[in-house]
């Protein structure tokens, strides 16, 4: 490249450092600084809010210079993974006073989003994992590894079928990678990338091309694992899963990332856990809420009650990946109830998880060689405490606990060294001594005795010199450029002895030094040196007698981590008054007095509890109808979450609750808008029930919420139809939601469909929605009085009354086209006294052209009327109009008599012929415009 001539050397060694690594930020050590330069240092100058300036290249030219302090780096670092970049540490490799010529320089880390262990780029509740992908051979299954490198968590899996796409894409959604590797042959799969792209995965990157065959993989894989075989991993004959885990080690190795605390991988199965689509997890809001994507809001949230970041990130976990077998499901759901049932030993058990650190993370810490002394102290503070929770599970007897009290390794002999050798308070450079405890090591304590005779002997020097010279402010000081100086302030000059040498001049005072003075200083620097770089070695070693132990300390971790979720959901249950669920395996569902978990915290007018029974004898589909606002949406996800709720083992709030086990929950909830991902709302609306469809059985749980309101009314009620109709053929519980009242006409018609709504109250001439949801289908929309209660103008209630109605009369023949027919209103509107007879048109226009239409209107009702079918099959009329919400509705007007009204009242609208409808109405008009139908 010709932009590389003439560069100094010094340039030139940093362009073929960075040519090795081009898809990182390279930080260059250059005295107290990380430089960064070229298109780098303008990304680091915008990204980092730091000052872009510029240096010499050589031949004059000035290239781009953006540079942060060496001792501020890992806060710098942290912003730049957090936004998903890279970073490669290149630091000085000699000692630039010793070096000839130019320091050697290598990139010594390369930090990425997923490789980090520094908790300021880590969140402490969600797991930080890096995701690696690898295609089987011909017609075999995919592999999948993953890897959380902070906490040393390592699994593998593989993905076959025909549908490997979609269930690979879920898997990699569940698992939310900060760092997602692909290889070449997964990349250039065309449908992969597209549901990645639709689910928003981290950009995918191209794995390294991997020299290894499944063979050669395993054979490296256990050779990092110091095992012969993979079988104790459950790896053997699964050259897939093996392939992707050692290329994870492969890529970690790359990165000059320390892997001592991967020091197993194990296979895990999908099937012993719910799957669990992106749109459901999202839909239901599990670990982040649909509005931000934070945790506020979430399921997650309202449930954890955790006491360390440990058993938070196990929550979120278990919430994504809700079991589906019973025998597990029972001990989990035991081990609850038994500390549901122990409020002393709960507490007593919360009381010491509170004090409990990160193990995990800690242990990754140490494993990847980057702990501090601090991490190591805060290693030995939680070992010790793990007597305390053993001690206080003694009673308990649920399997589980019992195992998870086996597993709780205090690891003795890492407590015992860290106490016998860790100071108890170290600071938190390693470089500056104070690391290590007196009495641990001989040579230490040389050292320190020997500095301290030295600080002793510059305070008697001090008080010697003071003495001679009659200088009473003389003191002996410090600093880095000179040394040890006797200080000597000017108003006291004249006193200097003629045997000290000035050194520096400040404002106020003079500085000197003495060749006694120079002579002991060597000492105590010497001895100061020393000991730093002895502390740092003995260090070093301590933590590396933890990264030994970092398998045994995960163990410990992950038991910590069982006991505070179990801890915490019996301390949700007996905090918000849950019940333990009862679990069977069978395709019944039934909970009584249900609440919706989250909303029953966030909501300052206290939840409505409902219930719900789906299976068994009873109906397999429940269509649910009402209002907008009424609450269906709420019901659905509420029960969703029950269920969900149940299969993690947790109690669930509600009066009782009876869950048989489900094999997923699909839902498909409200219009989302997914313009991001460049499809149309209808699209990916249909693209989720078509996925729902395809993969639900008798024993999913399906919700879904007004399917087909993303098209036009009449293709959204007959997809609406068919979706239900296929649902009921096969069997699964599904809660259909839904403001096309018109499909309550299903229940007749399948044996296992039934009818709910949400009640609607008249409240003073106000409607209300109790949010009570009860057996039987709505009547109707109130889509208008739901717009009157938001506030819409009057003139555009009547106006969308008048239009209402005209298109439901033509619905029967023409379709949505006869709303065109419908005159544009001319007079401004005016409420009319009385409702029309279907008690529906309460607020209809006055106009001529508007009464005229409404008749026409009525006319193509009268067409239509006898049997012309709805989507529901039954016929046209209005045979299921509540004569009693009709009348409510009314009153809201006053109603005053009027001659025109009450004749149009008791009117047999269907026994008229158009022109008899048509001298009608002309008489009416002359009557009312003669003054004949005022109110009185
Ligand atoms: P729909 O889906 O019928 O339009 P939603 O389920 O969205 O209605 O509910 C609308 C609002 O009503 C919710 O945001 C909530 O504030 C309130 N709500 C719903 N269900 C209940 C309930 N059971 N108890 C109390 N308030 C509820
Ligand atoms: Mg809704």
């Amino acid at each position: 490249m010709s932009d590389r001539k003439g560069l100094t050397p010094m340039m030139a060694q940093f362009r073929r450092i960075k040519d090795e690594h081009p898809q990182a930020i390279l930080l260059f050590r250059m005295g107290d600084f990380y430089e960064t330069f070229f298109d780098d240092a303008a990304l680091v100058a915008r990204e980092l809010e730091i000052t872009l300036t510029s240096r010499e290249a050589g031949k004059g030219r000035r290239v781009p210079m953006a540079g942060v302090p060496h001792h501020a780096v890992d806060g710098y670092v942290a912003k730049l993974l957090d936004r998903g970049y890279r970073v490669a540490i290149c630091d000085q490799v000699e000692d630039p006073a010793k070096a000839k010529g130019l320091v050697r320089r290598e990139v010594t880390r390369v930090i990425t989003p997923a490789t980090t262990v520094d908790s300021r780029a880590l969140e402490a509740q969600v797991p930080n994992y890096l995701a690696v992908a690898v295609a089987g051979q011909a017609g075999e299954a995919v592999g999948l590894a993953v890897c959380d490198f902070s906490t040393g968590e390592f699994r593998a899996t593989q993905i076959g079928g025909q549908r490997w796409q979609s269930e690979l894409a879920e898997e990699l959604n569940r698992i939310g990678p900060r760092e997602l590797l692909l290889d070449e042959q997964l990349r250039q799969d065309a449908g992969l990338g597209r549901l990645l792209k639709a689910y928003r995965l981290a950009e995918a990157r191209a794995l390294e091309e991997l020299e290894a065959d499944a063979d050669r993989a395993a054979r490296l894989l256990a050779e990092h694992l110091g095992t012969v075989s993979l079988t104790a991993f459950g790896l053997e004959d699964r050259p897939a899963a093996t392939v992707a885990a050692y290329a994870t080690i492969v890529y970690l190795r790359a990165n000059q990332a320390q892997t001592n605390h991967l020091a197993s991988v194990s296979y895990y199965d999908r099937a012993a856990t719910m799957r669990m689509d992106p749109a459901t997890s999202r839909h239901l809001e599990i670990v982040a809420n649909a509005r931000d994507g934070k945790r506020a809001g979430s399921l997650w949230w309202a449930m954890d009650m955790t006491r360390t970041p440990l058993g938070s990130r196990l929550l979120r976990s278990w919430l994504l990946a809700p079991l589906t077998a019973l025998p597990e499901l029972a001990q989990r759901q035991a081990a609850v109830t038994e500390l549901f049932e122990g409020a002393f030993c709960r507490a007593e058990v919360r009381q010491v998880l509170k004090d409990v650190q990160d193990l995990e993370r800690l242990a990754g810490r140490a494993g990847a060689g980057q702990a501090t002394a601090r991490d190591l102290l805060a290693i030995r503070l939680t070992l010790q405490l793990v007597p305390k929770l053993r001690e206080a599970l003694a009673e308990q007897s649920a399997e589980l606990l019992r195992d998870v009290v086996a597993r709780l390794d205090p690891v003795p002999e890492i407590q015992d060294l860290m106490g016998r050798a860790l100071a108890d308070s170290p600071p938190l450079a390693l470089t500056e001594g104070g690391l290590i405890r007196d009495g641990y090591d001989a040579e230490v304590d040389r050292l320190r005795e020997l500095r301290r005779g030295g600080r002793g002997w510059l305070a008697a020097f001090e008080a010697q010199e003071r003495e001679r010279t009659g200088i009473k402010t003389l003191k002996i000081g410090y600093n880095r450029v000179f040394g040890y100086y006797i200080e000597v302030t000017r108003s006291n000059l004249a006193g200097v002895p003629d045997d000290y040498t000035r050194r520096q001049t400040l404002a106020g005072a003079e500085r000197y030094v003495t060749p006694e003075l120079k002579e002991r200083e060597a000492e105590i620097l010497g001895a100061e040196e020393k000991l730093f770089a002895l502390e740092y070695e003995l260090f070093c070693g301590l933590r590396a007698e933890v990264a030994e132990a970092s398998a045994r300390l995960r163990g410990t971790a992950g038991a910590l981590a069982e006991l505070d979720c179990l801890a915490g959901l019996a301390e949700l249950a007996a905090a918000r008054g849950y019940v333990r669920p009862e679990l069977a395996d069978d395709d019944r569902l039934e909970i009584g007095g249900g609440r919706h978990p989250v909303l029953e915290l966030t909501l300052e007018t206290g939840f409505v509890p409902n219930d719900v029974a789906v299976g068994g004898d009873g109906p397999r589909v429940l269509v649910i109808t009402g209002p907008n606002m009424a609450g269906k949406s709420t019901y659905l996800r509420q029960v969703a979450l029950l269920v969900l709720m149940a299969q993690v083992g947790s109690f669930v709030p509600a009066a009782a609750a009876r869950i048989g086990l489900v094999d997923r929950v699909f839902t498909r909830i409200g219009a989302h808008d997914d313009l991001a991902a460049g499809q149309s709302t209808f699209m990916v609306e249909m693209q989720e029930v078509a996925y729902i469809l395809r993969h639900a059985t008798a024993r999913s749980l399906v919700v879904l919420d007004e399917v087909g309101r993303g098209t036009s009314t009449f293709d959204g009620i007959s997809l609406a139809r068919a979706v239900v109709e296929h649902l009921s053929r096969l069997g699964a519980a599904t809660l259909f939601a839904t403001h096309y009242h018109e499909l309550i006409a299903l229940a007749a018609l399948h044996d296992n469909v039934a009818n709910y709504s949400t009640a609607v109250l008249d409240r003073g001439g106000e409607i209300v929605f109790p949010h009570k949801v009860r057996p039987g289908g709505a009547d109707r929309s109130y889509g208008i009085e739901v717009a009157r209660l938001a506030g819409l103008p009057s003139s555009v209630l009547s106006r969308a009354g008048l239009l209402l109605r005209a298109i439901e009369a033509g619905r029967g023949v023409g379709g949505a086209s006869e709303l065109w027919l419908v005159p544009p209103t001319g007079t401004a509107a005016m409420a009319r006294p009385e409702g029309a007879g279907d008690g529906r048109g309460v607020d209809c226009d006055d106009s001529d052209d508007g009464g005229a239409a409404e008749v026409a209107a009525s006319e193509a009702d009268d067409a239509s009327a006898d049997g012309v079918a709805t989507p529901g099959g039954e016929g046209r009329g209005r045979p299921h109009r509540d004569r009693r919400v009709a009348q409510r509705q009314v009153s809201f007007l006053e109603p005053a008599p009027s001659p025109v009204l009450e004749e149009l009242k008791s009117l047999d609208v269907y026994g008229l012929t158009p022109l008899e409808a048509l001298n009608l109405l002309a008489r009416w008009q002359q009557d009312l415009r003669r003054g004949g139908g005022e109110r009185t």
